[in-house]
């Protein structure tokens, strides 16, 4: 992930910094190239337009180009602008609200996109990490091996799933699980809501009657990072009818040009707050903002 816009902007900047004197309009230049090496990771247009507008509006001043080091100084502006796009404000990596127990996490997105994985995954850190007693339930009615393989990874990370009880609907099942937290002494139930191929009315509308069950204390959407754009218009989707509080992003040890990571933030307005790096179950890890920065300008 990244290794091609890493690349790139290792370009543009060693030239800018190599050229010593700058003018206002070797920034300009520079920052088309920028521009172009976002939209080649597959940053979205109004994305990679504000971003650069950020930048050139502190990157061309005199207090830049009449300086000892404009070069640098470009960069670090760059630098600055990258962690301000992939992170809000006043954020913890990996921070959830997990108080209050039994706190109900809702984890929604698309079938396939590693829900399951990352349910899990996240289970096994609470745990581990926070020392949190887990109860995990699958609502994946329509499909029994979704609900089978929560059982088995459940078993594996030695954290609790909700036994299955054949003909339940997922609202039922949530209440169940609600139930069963509360009366287990758990400090967290997870949902693992079920996915389909696409967005529709019907996917939709059981989230929706599950998280009025459940209020969750955090609503998780999960969505492949391979997938550029469309993971960041799923966010959308899910924001505006569900309500999210945050974006766990998968396969980003895969081979993806990483626009997804760098427009989620300023499209939807919410956190990424984990990547997801592999199939193992210990393959998650928090979203550090700087790092990612640091990374893409190597
Ligand atoms: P679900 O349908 O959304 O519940 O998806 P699953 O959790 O069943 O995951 C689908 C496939 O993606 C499985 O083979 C997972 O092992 C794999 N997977 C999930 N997360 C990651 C990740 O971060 N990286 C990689 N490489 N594979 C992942």
């Amino acid at each position: 992930m990244f290794e091609n816009l890493s690349e790139r902007l290792g370009g543009v900047f060693d030239r800018l910094t190599k050229q010593g004197a700058l003018s206002e309009d070797d920034v300009r230049i520079a920052l088309r190239e920028v521009r172009v090496a976002l939209l080649e990771a597959d940053v979205s247009l109004p994305v990679a337009r504000s971003f650069i507008k950020a930048v050139e509006g502190k990157a061309t001043g005199q207090a830049v180009t009449k300086s000892v080091t404009p070069g640098q100084q470009v960069v670090k502006i760059v630098h600055d602008e990258l962690v301000h796009f992939l992170a809000g404000d006043n954020e913890t990596p990996g921070d959830l609200k997990v108080d209050s127990p039994p706190a109900p996490i809702l984890m929604v997105g698309l079938q396939g996109s590693g829900k399951t994985t990352t349910t899990a995954k996240l289970a096994k850190r609470l745990t581990e990490k926070n020392g949190k007693r887990v109860l995990m339930a699958s609502l994946d009615v329509n499909r029994p091996a979704a609900m089978e393989q929560l059982q088995i990874l459940g078993a594996q990370v030695g954290v609790d799933t909700l036994p299955i009880i054949k003909g339940q609907k997922p609202v039922e099942i949530a209440r169940r699980a609600k139930q069963q937290a509360t009366l287990g002494g758990y400090d967290v139930y997870m949902l693992d809501t079920a996915g389909r191929l696409s967005i529709d009315d019907e996917l939709m509308a059981e989230v929706e009657a599950v998280r009025d069950v459940t209020s969750p204390r955090e609503t998780l959407l999960v969505v492949d990072g391979l997938t550029g754009q469309d993971a960041v218009h799923t966010a959308e989707n899910f924001d505006q009818r569900i309500g999210i509080s945050g974006v766990v992003l998968t396969r980003m040890d895969g081979d993806g040009r990483g626009g997804a990571a760098l427009s989620m933030r300023f499209v939807t307005g919410q956190p990424i707050k984990f990547v997801g790096l592999g199939e193992k179950m210990d393959a998650l890890e928090e979203f550090h903002p700087e790092r990612i920065a640091g990374r893409i300008l190597g």
